[in-house]
């Protein structure tokens, strides 16, 4: 049946270059039409926000095409690799939400297969031992504007190459006196192309193979041979590889084995963050953050500890979507996926963070009244709960001011507001400290006809105000976060200076006793909620039965921005 000419066209969702070039390789029948991506951290620190783009793409592509992801430590490197990261990798990489089923891989279960292919390549031709220090390699390899120099070892025979590399393996030499070359172009354009280092000598325990080797292979040999041996049919990196492509494809085209197509993307970047794992690693040894999963980390232990959900992370990664240019994106789009997410799935309770002693005084002494509060207006079917009431109440502070500004809508002396869930109470009078004028309670009267907020003949008052029963409440400690920088960019090179100095001293705030209705006591490290008024809040780890921590996950609004364009004068 054909469609007639004026019906409306529905319009393909656009796709991304990535899926363009899927489509394409599909279309063409490359690799039967299979899909067959991994994500390969190496374990040498904890994932952060970045890797959950790569993360969200490549296991990502897998289901959209019926295909498979696999997840692969590359782990070439013994010296900065620990088991530890790898059991966080794995921890947050599921997470996140996604599965790699049986294919747990690790690039050191093929390091008797690299050895083999690199024996391959020797009996080509096509590589050869170097007796050249790691300075003299660089002295020999040239620059951007000169053409190298061969190594005088370049020419060597075969079997006394064969000869050599096995002797490297066995240990019979010192570290950095030998390494294993490719012999390409020492003329070549492209740097990475002037005989690269494929085997160095490193007598290092590794976290897995242990004493077995001595000899390590190099990342750009290493990393082409894991997609082959894994038949991964698209090997997604960041754009940094691009001039790596023609060593990854030489080096398969050489061995002649299964050849994945390298494809790069832009790398994510984020302001107010830095996020390479080296800069991330130093904050952890110098003890300038907690940890590595401390809440003001751009990681994805430290996301989670502050609250975020892995919907939002992934919500996030489908908004920013794959490019081919870098930018960096405004932390504020991550904060605003996390917003939109806990609007949706957190219940309402009421905390005031800075308590302001408020006595009711024409209500009866020890009277308690349970007032009904909604738990989500976003979710009906998360139906309402009792929250008490009685003659003794917190209040934020900041909500009241004896001189109030023009603008200032709620409580100030002789001025009527409505407590959320509860009455109209007015203020009658401040009660301060002698010797310091600090405000410390407020004696107020309250309308008993307005109870549960509504005034029976039509009052109305400027403000509504979230607030706890003295004898009910719980004792908590908040914790707010601001951006742990201060710059937009904070390891810009071109201002100089150490990325350090640009921590921001103010990153976190600690208030140690918070008043919190009594439905939080025994909240789980992990629950997320909205405090009215004052954001999202998780229940950190640090909780002990006695006190509960929350962790402001974020605010209800982007505060920092409106602070900014205030300054400006906007
Ligand atoms: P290293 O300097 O240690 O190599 P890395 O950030 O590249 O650091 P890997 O563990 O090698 O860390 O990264 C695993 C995968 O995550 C790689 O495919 C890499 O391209 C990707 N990745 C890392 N950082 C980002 C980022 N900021 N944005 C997107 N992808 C990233
Ligand atoms: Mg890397």
């Amino acid at each position: 049946m054909s469609t007639p000419p004026t019906a409306p066209q529905k319009k393909a969702p656009s796709r991304n270059f990535v899926q363009q070039i899927i489509d394409a390789d599909r279309k063409a029948g490359k690799n039967g039409g299979r899909v067959h991506t991994r994500f390969p951290p190496e374990p040498n620190g904890y994932l952060h926000i970045g890797h959950a783009k790569s993360i969200c793409l490549n296991f990502g592509l897998a289901v959209q095409y019926g295909g498979k992801c696999n997840l692969r430590f590359d782990d070439t490197n013994p010296i900065k690799e620990e088991e530890q990261y790898v059991r966080s990798i794995i921890e947050d990489v599921r997470w996140l939400g996604f599965d790699w089923e049986d294919r747990l891989c690790y690039g050191s279960d093929y390091f008797g297969k690299m050895f083999d292919c690199a024996v391959d390549l020797i009996n080509k031709g096509k590589a050869y031992v170097c007796d050249l220090t790691a300075d003299q390699t660089r002295e020999y390899r040239g620059t951007l504007t000169s053409p190298g120099k061969n190594s005088p070892f370049r020419d060597r025979g075969v079997e006394e190459n064969l000869d050599l590399f096995e002797r490297m393996r066995a240990g019979e030499f010192p570290d950095g006196s030998r390494t294993l070359r490719a012999k390409i172009d020492m003329a070549s354009p492209n740097l990475n192309m002037r005989d690269p280092v494929m085997y160095r000598i490193l007598h290092a325990g590794h976290h897995r193979t242990s004493e077995e080797w001595c000899i390590y292979p190099m990342y750009d040999w290493a990393h082409g041979l894991e997609d082959s041996v894994e038949r991964i049919t698209h090997s997604i990196c960041t754009l940094e590889f691009e001039n790596h492509r023609p060593l990854y494809d030489w080096f398969l085209d050489a061995l002649g084995v299964f050849h994945p197509q390298q494809i790069e993307f832009a790398r994510l970047e984020l302001t107010y963050t830095v996020m390479s794992k080296r800069k991330l690693l130093e904050l952890v040894q110098e003890k300038l953050v907690g940890g590595w999963d401390d809440p003001r980390m751009p990681t994805l232990s430290g996301l989670r500890r502050r609250g975020v959900t892995p919907e939002s992370i992934r919500a996030f990664c489908d908004r920013i979507g794959v490019a081919k240019f870098n930018s960096t994106i405004d932390i504020a789009t991550l904060q605003n996926c996390v917003r939109e997410d806990l609007n949706k799935r957190a219940p309402r309770v009421m905390g005031v963070l800075r308590p302001l002693r408020v006595v009711i005084e024409n209500y009866p002494e020890n009277e308690v009244e349970e007032l009904d509060a909604v738990n989500n207006p976003e979710d009906p079917s998360a139906g309402t709960r009792k929250v008490p009431f009685s003659r003794v109440l917190y209040i934020e502070h900041e909500d009241f001011m004896e001189e109030p500004p023009r603008k200032f809508f709620r409580l100030a002396l002789g001025r009527e507001v409505r407590l959320r869930y509860a009455y109209f109470i007015t203020c009658r009078d401040v009660i301060k400290d002698e010797s310091t004028g600090e405000v410390v309670e407020l004696r107020c009267s309250y309308d008993p006809a307005t109870r549960g907020g509504d005034s029976p003949d039509g009052r109305k008052v400027k403000a509504t105000l979230h607030w706890v029963s003295e004898k009910h409440a719980v004792d908590i400690e908040v914790r707010l976060y601001n951006h742990l920088f201060t710059k937009e960019v904070p390891d810009s090179t071109e201002e100089g200076g150490d990325w350090r100095e640009n921590l921001n001293p103010e990153s976190l705030e600690v208030l140690p006793s918070c008043k919190a209705e009594p439905s939080l006591a025994n909240a789980q490290p992990g629950t997320r909620f909205q405090f009215e008024r004052k954001g999202y809040f998780c229940v950190d780890p640090d909780s002990t039965s006695e006190k509960r921590v929350f962790n402001r996950t974020v605010s209800l609004r982007d505060s920092w921005a409106r602070a900014q364009k205030k300054a400006a004068g906007k």
